[in-house]
């Protein structure tokens, strides 16, 4: 079963605890948005006034992004992280908001490749953290702006890639080097024995040390929380005292809740980047996140809830030591 993480509790527990797009969701619209826009070329951008949603300076970012194609488009840690090549000139077609084919793009592609050793095109990068309520849109330019839209992107497509974001705590940079690294390594990719090593020495509560971007990126409150169900430890534990044997646990349910959740979310893929899907990120059933005083889905024991560094943690007091 699916829930929508909008509707929620969030108002019970807290605006540190608002849903906010987790490692998941982004890997999930990084793909949404690769499917779609790969292969377009940016022709012109445009930023709103406000200052926040800007975490490079505007002019820089226009800069950047105009006759940028986009070769890539990926997550790293919960960025969003588009891959560009800065074309010399302004592509000859595709002016006027003339719509090509995919088959277009395909031999557009392919013949900048070829170019692509003699010429010289310079890589760069545009990143995108959603915060708490941003969102990428692909629209047709006709499609309504809305409310809170802080940038938009004029493609060769003819179509338009929007950032909107009522909240605002989402940020808009570019790294005209490509050389955007976010920092901690990926809890997809890594091996027992270094996640083991992560935790080492560490008197944190092993919650607050999955948190820590350092460590792990991406890792966010809901899907620690439920990791650390399903590998049956506290999220108050020190991290120095929990075994290797319990770590390993804890490495495999990490990936495991990881894993599911992009599976679901890779069935509604066009909920989050059509600019007139439903919104709202579908994600696990939270079997702890979320549910205080319910009954534990596995022994009916009552959900409880304690603050850890300032952020709610759920877990069944019996499932878990
Ligand atoms: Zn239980």
């Amino acid at each position: 079963m699916i829930k929508p993480l909008c509707d929620n509790t969030s108002a019970q527990i807290g605006i540190e605890d608002e849903p906010m797009p987790e490692l998941p969701e982004v890997e999930t619209i990084a793909r949404g948005l690769a499917k779609r826009v790969t292969g377009d070329i940016i022709e012109s951008v445009w930023l709103g006034k406000k200052k926040e949603p800007l975490k490079s300076p505007a002019p820089e970012i226009a800069a950047t992004l105009e006759n940028s194609r986009i070769v890539a488009v990926r997550r790293i840690g919960k960025h969003i992280v588009f891959d560009l090549d800065r074309v010399a000139s302004s592509p000859a077609n595709g002016r006027a908001g003339r719509r090509r084919s995919k088959r277009d793009y395909a031999s557009q592609r392919a013949s900048s490749n070829a170019e692509a050793g003699a010429s010289s095109t310079q890589a760069a990068q545009w990143i995108v953290h959603l915060g708490m309520t941003g969102r990428v849109q692909v629209c047709e330019p006709q499609t309504e702006v809305e409310k809170h839209t802080h940038a938009i992107l004029r493609l060769s497509s003819g179509r338009e890639l929007r950032f909107v974001d009522p909240r605002r705590f989402g940020r808009l940079s570019v790294a005209p080097a490509a050389d955007f690294e976010a920092t901690g390594v990926e809890p997809l990719e890594i091996d027992l024995d270094p996640f083991v090593t992560l935790f080492w020495g560490r008197n944190t509560p092993i919650k607050s040390a999955l948190l820590n971007q350092k460590l792990l990126r991406g890792v966010g409150n809901i899907y620690a929380d439920e990791s650390l169900f399903r590998a049956g430890i506290r999220p108050r534990r020190r991290a120095a005292t929990i075994s290797r044997e319990q770590l390993a646990k804890l490495h495999a349910s990490v990936r495991q809740v990881l894993k599911e959740a992009i599976a679901l979310g890779g069935s509604s893929i066009s909920d989050y980047v059509d600019a007139n899907g439903d919104e709202g990120f579908f994600q696990l059933q939270h079997r702890v996140y979320g549910r205080e005083g319910e009954p534990c889905l596995v022994c009916k024991t009552p959900i409880k809830r304690v603050v850890i560094a300032g952020r709610s943690s759920h877990y069944c007091p019996k499932c878990q030591k």
